[in-house]
């Protein structure tokens, strides 16, 4: 049985004493901090199939997979190689390449609904784009989204927003002004009716309709039955783009990511995360009619500098390619999700906790509650102290686990069975002292 240890974290305390003189908060990105379960970020130095290695030696069996990207696990031999070969042709030309007209054709092929596509440097900028597409194509200014979601940083996003706003415990930024604010709807996921009244009550007015059809950012939390082709009616009955935001479920849920899983048809879905291998890159596209008011084919401008880097693509296209001739992956990635999840809830109920654990494929949550989590206000019923405590011990067993309740987990296709195992060896143990 293993036991608790405390690890040394030396060398990543001390990077962090000196990046928190340097950068806000001593990180690039809020999600990375520890603050909603106490104690320092660990600093990483290397990682290799479904384990990191932290710049103190310490090793961890990872669930957090760089948010989702490393679907392979770390380090794929084949991304890696994809990498190498590219380099020698230099790192970027600012002008077009043949591997960006295989990316397009690659990803139209496995996401069907996308006719056209434009590739981009994150999610973030996917989406912002969309939006702004969708309020081009119909000429209205409003869009819909559902609290809880997050849809990256762009202003407009950044009202009732999940992941590290929601952690932080602020789910709408200062910097965001009144005047875009205006033109964000929120209402509550999971709940048609609500959809209804904001469409009555802004009648021709609403450009876009724009959800994660999985939510991933309040943690795990699936559409009900009939939800996402309801909002798919709404949406044609008003005139209203719906937008999949698949930055996160996209190439994960299954080859045509979650519309695939769910047989819906958005007019337009963004991209991210697995799409890059690793590397920063994003993808918007949608309905050929749509897509062509972008510029220069259209007169919605949007453009970027480094958009369809040669290197990024490289290891995106090696890890789609990979994703999309290997259809078993998925097969073999809902076994292994069954198992944690299936596992984790076991072990609560043995312990009398019985917490409601979410999953669709190889996404998934484990909430400090017993009630169903359904939507942002379930979730928020979660005991965020001893969900601190598990964290911990889980870090000190060697599982690393995204440092806060509101956020899923990812299980990449390096977690083995024995990894499993070691898995609920210390889930059990970790759920025993955070409850001790
Ligand atoms: N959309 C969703 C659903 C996300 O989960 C994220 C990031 O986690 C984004 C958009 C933003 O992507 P990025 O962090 O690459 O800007």
């Amino acid at each position: 049985m293993q036991q608790a240890t405390d690890l040394n974290l030396a060398t990543s305390d001390q990077l962090f004493t000196r990046a928190k003189d340097l950068i806000p908060g001593g990180v690039n990105s809020p999600v990375r901090a520890f603050r909603a379960v106490g104690g320092h970020p660990v600093f990483m130095k290397s990682a290799q199939g479904a384990w990191l290695t932290d710049v103190d030696g310490n090793r961890y069996l990872d669930f957090i997979n760089s948010w989702g990207p490393m679907i392979l696990g770390h380090a794929p031999q084949i991304v890696l190689e994809a990498v190498q070969r590219a380099l020698p042709d230099s790192l970027s030309f600012g002008a077009p390449t043949r591997r960006e007209v295989e990316m397009a054709e690659l990803i139209c092929d496995m996401v069907p609904s996308v006719e056209k596509v434009r590739l981009v440097n994150s999610g973030t900028e996917a989406t912002m784009s969309a939006i702004r597409v969708a309020r081009g194509y119909t000429g209205r200014d409003k869009i819909l989204k559902f609290e809880g979601c997050y849809h990256g940083h762009g202003d407009s996003f950044l009202i009732s927003a999940g992941s590290g706003a929601l952690t932080l415990g602020t789910p709408d930024s200062p910097g965001v002004t009144e005047s875009v604010a205006k033109d964000t709807l929120t209402v509550p996921y999971n709940d048609l009716g609500a959809v209804e009244q904001a469409i009555t009550a802004n009648p021709n007015q609403i450009a876009a309709i724009i959800l994660e059809p999985v939510v991933g950012n309040i943690g795990l939390v699936p559409p009900a039955d009939g939800y996402l082709q309801g909002l798919r009616e709404l949406c044609t009955k008003h005139g209203i783009v719906f937008i999949f935001d698949e930055v996160m479920t996209g190439f994960r849920l299954a080859r045509g990511g979650a519309q695939e899983l769910f047989g819906i048809q958005p007019d337009m879905t963004t991209l991210g995360k697995i799409i890059g291998g690793g590397m920063p890159v994003g993808a918007y596209g949608g309905r050929a009619e749509i897509m062509d008011q972008v510029a220069p084919a259209g007169k919605v401008y949007q453009a970027g500098t480094l958009s369809g880097n040669p290197i990024a693509t490289a290891a995106g296209m090696a890890q789609l390619r990979y994703l999309n001739e290997h259809p078993e992956v998925y097969e073999q990635l809902e076994r292994t999700s069954a198992r944690l999840a299936e596992g984790t809830y076991e072990i609560a109920a043995e312990l009398g906790l019985n917490y409601t654990v979410n999953r669709v494929g190889s996404m998934w949550s484990v909430f400090f509650t017993q009630q169903p989590v359904t939507d942002l206000a379930s979730a928020k019923t979660s005991d965020l102290e001893a969900f601190g405590r598990y964290f911990r011990a889980m870090l000190n067993r060697g599982v690393y686990l995204a440092p806060s309740q509101f956020e899923a987990l990812f299980v990449s296709t390096a977690v083995t069975d024995d990894l499993v195992d070691f898995y609920l060896s210390a889930c059990r143990e970790s759920m025993r002292e955070a409850h001790g």
